[in-house]
């Protein structure tokens, strides 16, 4: 395998100063901390030769070798590069720690905050969310400064302490018996002072961005569901991991379907002659249009209920049922033939129900 310059891996010139090659380095370092890119191979790779480049380079014994000699000179010399990150971590803590103002990933002397949660919301079809839908998102966040590493200072040092708090973030005044805490007018309660501040970032330490993400909304959502994506909501201090953005699902109102849990709820109009003699109707369904066997005597209002054919549900497997609620519709327009058959079907009803056949009135003697 062949090695490539350490030069051209940090980006410098063959004569680069100490102080160039170093801030070649944190940025290199910054961009493809593991931390920040958890499982890339690419960063990874690229995290570890920087890291070589950087140990030859800043050595003026092993930068001498390696530019009389090159990789092979220096492999002479015995030296073998880094294992792995644990490696490079426990060689370089010192030098992270100067950078970011967090080290050997984990061991940090003062509290840090995780970043904050997001929360997004999702307008999605009725459809989508029976079925499920892979979209796509665009969340405005913060993101941690790639110049300074989340300082804020634009060489990357650590920030002085504020001399008006001491680096408490409040001061306190005596007013009669009480004395009262407030924010620190210099610092704005943050205990440090940045004099030299970042380009990038104006000192902030971190920068607003947008970001595409993609969403894989499951189906069976309903309004009120939740996704959590890991990771994606403002970032913590530096060191301090990202909160977590929360996406909330709003489904959109169907023309034909109503929902209820997991179970869809359509209603189907039939003749009254469909009604009386039973037979087949056609139904619209989740999955397009199917049919449904109606028995003879059907009443308006009656419901029918085909089971597996709803929601799925969000939880475990199956899914819900749908069910059909038939309701007779009164022609309001009649042809010749119909008014004439309906008036014979009139002359042998009767006009009305007869109250006994109802049941009302015998059930409230
Ligand atoms: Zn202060
Ligand atoms: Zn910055």
């Amino acid at each position: 395998m062949t090695k490539r310059d350490y030069y051209e891996i940090l980006q410098v010139a063959k004569n680069a100063s100490p102080e160039e090659i170093k801030k070649a380095y944190r940025k290199l370092a910054l961009e493809h901390h593991p931390d920040r890119n958890k499982g890339n191979k690419e960063s990874e790779e690229k995290f570890k030769e920087a890291a070589e480049a950087y140990e030859v380079l800043s050595d003026s014994e092993k930068r001498q070798l390696y530019d009389r000699f090159g990789h092979s000179g220096l492999q002479q010399s015995g030296f073998r590069g880094f294992r792995d990150f644990d490696d490079i971590f426990s060689s370089f803590g010192d030098i992270f720690e100067e950078f970011f103002g967090f080290g050997s990933r984990g061991a940090r002397g003062h509290a840090v905050r995780r970043g904050a949660d997001l929360r997004y919301e999702l307008v999605i079809s009725f459809m989508d969310a029976a079925t499920g839908k892979e979209t796509e998102i665009d969340v405005s966040r913060h993101e941690l400064c790639n110049e300074c590493g989340g300082i804020g200072t634009r060489d990357g040092a650590q920030p002085s302490v504020c001399s008006t708090c001491g680096g408490r973030g409040t001061v306190t005044r005596s007013q009669g018996f009480f004395s009262i805490s407030t924010t620190c007018p210099k610092c704005q309660g943050s205990g440090t002072i940045i004099t030299d501040p970042c380009k990038n970032c104006r000192g902030v330490g971190r920068v607003l961005i947008s970001k595409k993400l993609s969403l894989r909304v499951p189906p069976g959502v309903d309004t009120g569901s939740r996704l959590r994506l890991q990771g994606e909501g403002e970032p913590g201090d530096p060191g301090a991991p990202p909160g977590d953005l929360y996406v909330f699902i709003r489904v959109e109102q169907h023309d034909t379907f109503r929902r209820e849990g997991d179970d869809v709820f359509v209603a189907v109009p039939i003749t009254y002659s469909l009604a009386a003699l039973g037979g087949r109707i056609e139904i619209p369904t989740l999955e397009g249009q199917d049919h449904l066997d109606i028995p003879q005597g059907t009443q308006s209002g009656q419901d029918f209920r085909i089971p597996g054919k709803g929601i799925s549900h969000i939880r475990g497997r199956g899914r819900g049922d749908l069910i059909v609620i038939v309701y007779i519709q009164t022609p309001n327009k009649l042809s010749k033939e119909q008014e004439e058959l309906i008036r014979r079907l009139a002359e042998i009803e009767g006009s009305q129900v007869s109250p006994k056949k109802r049941g009302f009135f015998s059930r409230n003697k």
